[in-house]
C-alpha cells in the first residue's frame, strides 16, 4: 500500500467538525475587528522567503521544501504567511489604495521538519496582519484579535509572553552587547547554540537546552537597552493590553526565529500541549516592506498553528456536539426509482433538511436499524400504502412519538416537532 508522505495527515470525516468549527470562528471574529481574507499561492519564487525570514534562520537553512521548476526556476512551498502577504500587498498596490490594511489568511504551510505531535511537514496556519500603523494600538489590536479567537474556541487556559526587541539601533546595540556576554561563555553552549551564535545570536535566547537556558538567564536584558522611542511603543502596548483585561506576563529572552521583527514580539502558549507549548505567535516588522524594495510601511501580525487548536479543541470539547446529525433518514420500501419517493426526496432537500436514503436496497428493518445508527432525528416511514393515501409517516426517533401526515404538511410538522 502507498502510504502519505511523512509529516502529513488526513483529515477523516469524523474529525473535520473540529476544523469547520476552528475555521469558523477565525471567519467570524476576524470579521468582527474589521480583517479581510486575502489568499496567496500556495507556492512562490523561493526568494520571497530567503529574503524575508532571513538566511540564517532555521526555517530557511533547513525547513523549506524547494525545488527547480521545469523552467529551472527555484520555488518553494510556502513554510509561513506573512512574506507572501506583504509580496501580494506590493505586487497588487494594495496599500496605496487604503493606508491601513486589515488582512487574515488560513491555509496549509510546508516545513521539513522531524515529525512530532503537534509538529508536522504540512500543517495549517491562521494568521492576521495590520499593516499602516506604526503605532502601539495596532500591536494591541493584532493581540486582542488573537486572545478573542483563542476564546471563540473554548480555550480559556493560555498564557500571552510579550516582549520588545526595540527599533533597529535599540536592537544592534543589544546585539552587540549579547554577542560580548555569549563569546565569554562559548565553550559552555551547547553545539546548536554555538552555531545560532555564529549566525544569529538573539536566538540563542531561544534555546531549550537547560544548560543554555540558565546561562541566558543571566545574559542582559533586551529591555535595558531600548532608547525611548522604543519604551514608549512598548509601554504603549502594555498600557492598552491591561486596560483590554488581556493578562500577559514580559518576557525578556523572547525573541522569535525570524528575522525581521522589531519592537514587540508576542508568544501564546498552552500547558495542554505538552513539549510543543507554543500556540502561536508574532510581532512587529517594520523593515519587511523595504526588502522587497517597497516604501517602509510599518506593520505587526500573528499566526496560530490549527493543529495545535485543534488538540486542545479536542480535549475541552465533547466532539460529538459539533457533529450536524441527519434530520431525517427514510426508510422505504418503496423502489429506488418510484416517483413518489423521488419527489419526496427532492421536495425534503429543498427545505434545506440533511436527508439521507438507503442505496443499497436493505430490508425495511436493516434501514429502520440504520436511522438509529446514524443518529437521524426522524425516521421517515414510506410503503405501498402511504403512497396511494399521498401520506407519510414521520417517528420520532429520540422517543417513537409516529405520526402519519399527508405530503403538503410535512414542513409544518418537521419544524413543530424537532
Ligand atoms: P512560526 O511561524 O514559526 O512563528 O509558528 C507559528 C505557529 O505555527 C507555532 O506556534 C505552531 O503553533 C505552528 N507551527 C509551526 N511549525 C509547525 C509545524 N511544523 N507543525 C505544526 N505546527 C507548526
Amino acid at each position: 500500500m502507498i502510504q502519505s508522505v511523512r509529516g502529513t495527515k488526513d483529515i477523516l470525516p469524523d474529525d473535520i467538525h473540529l476544523w469547520n468549527f476552528v475555521e469558523g470562528v477565525f471567519k467570524k471574529i476576524s470579521s468582527s475587528y474589521g480583517y479581510s481574507e486575502l489568499r496567496t499561492p500556495i507556492f512562490e519564487k523561493t526568494e520571497v522567503f530567503v529574503r524575508s525570514i532571513g538566511e540564517e534562520t532555521d526555517i530557511v537553512n533547513k525547513e523549506m521544501y524547494s525545488f527547480l521548476d521545469r523552467s529551472n526556476e527555484s520555488i518553494t512551498l510556502r513554510p509561513e504567511g506573512t512574506a507572501p502577504l506583504v509580496r501580494a500587498v506590493i505586487q497588487n498596490s494594495l496599500i496605496q489604495q487604503s493606508n491601513l490594511l486589515r488582512l487574515w489568511y488560513y491555509g496549509p504551510f510546508f516545513r521539513y521538519e522531524r515529525p512530532q505531535k503537534g509538529r508536522q511537514r504540512q500543517f495549517h496556519q491562521y494568521g492576521a496582519e495590520c499593516i499602516g500603523s506604526e503605532y502601539p494600538e495596532s500591536d494591541a489590536e493584532i493581540i486582542s484579535l488573537a486572545c478573542d479567537i483563542l476564546k471563540g474556541i473554548g480555550i480559556k487556559n493560555f498564557k500571552v509572553l510579550i516582549n520588545s526587541l526595540g527599533n533597529n539601533e535599540s536592537r544592534d546595540k543589544y546585539r552587540e552587547e549579547l554577542i560580548a556576554y555569549l563569546s565569554n561563555h562559548l565553550s559552555e553552549l551547547s553545539e546548536d547554540s554555538r552555531r545560532r551564535f555564529e549566525k544569529n545570536p538573539l536566538r540563542v535566547l531561544d534555546s531549550k537546552d537547560e544548560k543554555d537556558i540558565e546561562l541566558t538567564n543571566s545574559a542582559p536584558s533586551i529591555l535595558d537597552f531600548l532608547d525611548k522611542e522604543s519604551i514608549e511603543h512598548f509601554e504603549g502596548v502594555k498600557n492598552i493590553l491591561t486596560k483590554l483585561d488581556i493578562d500577559f506576563t514580559v518576557h525578556p529572552k523572547l525573541v522569535r526565529g525570524l528575522d525581521y521583527y522589531n519592537h514587540t514580539v508576542f508568544e501564546f502558549q498552552s500547558s495542554e500541549l505538552g513539549a510543543q507549548d507554543s500556540i502561536g505567535g508574532g510581532g512587529r516588522y517594520n523593515q519587511l516592506f523595504t526588502e522587497f524594495g517597497a516604501k517602509q510601511t510599518p506593520a505587526v501580525g500573528f499566526a496560530f498553528g490549527v493543529e495545535r487548536l485543534i488538540i486542545i479543541l479536542e480535549k475541552i470539547i465533547e466532539k460529538d456536539k459539533l457533529v450536524q446529525k441527519p434530520d431525517i433518514f427514510i426508510v422505504s420500501g418503496l423502489n429506488p426509482d418510484d416517483d413518489y419517493y423521488l419527489s419526496l426526496v427532492k421536495k425534503l432537500r429543498n427545505l434545506n433538511l440533511k436527508v439521507i436514503t438507503d442505496l443499497n436496497r436493505r430490508s425495511f428493518k436493516a434501514q429502520m436499524k440504520e436511522s438509529n445508527r446514524v443518529g437521524a432525528k426522524f425516521a421517515l416511514l414510506l410503503g405501498e400504502d402511504e403512497k396511494n393515501s399521498n401520506n407519510i409517516t414521520l417517528k420520532r426517533l429520540e422517543d417513537g412519538f409516529q405520526q402519519t401526515i399527508s405530503f403538503g404538511s410535512i414542513e409544518n410538522f418537521i419544524f413543530d416537532n424537532k
